[in-house]
């Protein structure tokens, strides 16, 4: 499948959506469902309760509010940022002389 490369802490841009064009760090992958988190992409709104905590001092209440939190979007709308080039880019795989599977950037062929 295309895409199920993505790691988390990559650089990814955004291809389609309210946020194309955005360009965030990768935070959660789920690679079976195909389904990213990136940090500052596709924000929602989320109500939190005000919850009552006991101290010392008697019950404090902890203020609820709306925050803002990421939810996750489908990996093929986002595409790596290569950090070499800059680009976005397809990921390649090449074993090297040493054995090891790396991913590269079909651009300027840099490791990933
Ligand atoms: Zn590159």
């Amino acid at each position: 499948m295309p895409g199920v490369d993505i790691k988390k802490d990559d650089t990814v841009r955004v291809r389609s959506g309210k946020d194309r064009g955005k360009e965030g760090r990768v935070v959660r992958v789920l690679p079976r469902e195909g389904r990213v988190m990136v940090e500052g992409v596709a924000m929602a709104k989320k109500h939190q309760r005000t919850q009552g905590r006991r101290t010392s001092g008697g019950t404090q209440l902890q203020q609820g509010g709306i925050i803002d939190i990421e939810t996750f979007i489908d990996i093929s709308n986002v595409q790596v940022v290569c950090s070499a080039c800059g680009q976005p880019t397809r990921i390649g795989h090449r074993t090297e002389p040493d054995g090891r599977k790396v991913r590269f950037c079909r651009h300027c062929e840099s490791e990933l």
